[in-house]
């Protein structure tokens, strides 16, 4: 797909995630256990250390970045991040415009 994926609507984003994400094999990589299963702090660490790693050849990453951005999800690996890192993409993505104006 050469669109550009914030011209896209949320529903057509999760169609082409669910289609050809490379996770749409074993979601449970990316999301984890269910709520009721515990996860050893060292188990998850592992799990999305090769959940990002399935993220990165995956032929849908842009797609999904520009997803997980926009519906700020509060668990598991979109894009190789986490939540909290794509909220710090997010704080950065809003400074980077005053920054580059300072320089130039
Ligand atoms: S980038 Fe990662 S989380 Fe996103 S669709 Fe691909 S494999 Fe799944």
């Amino acid at each position: 797909m050469s669109v550009d994926p914030s011209a896209l609507p949320l529903v057509d984003l999760v169609t082409e995630l669910g289609e050809r994400g490379d996770c749409r094999h074993d979601p449970d990589l990316h999301m984890g256990p269910d709520a009721f299963e515990d996860e050893p702090l060292a188990d998850r660490l592992a799990r999305q250390d090769v959940a990002r790693e399935v993220c990165e050849s995956c032929p849908v990453w842009d797609l999904c970045l520009d997803y997980a951005l926009r519906v700020r999800p509060t668990f598991g690996v979109w894009a190789g991040y986490l939540p909290r890192e794509l909220a710090a993409l997010r704080r950065e993505a809003r400074t980077l415009p005053a920054a580059l104006s300072e320089v130039a």
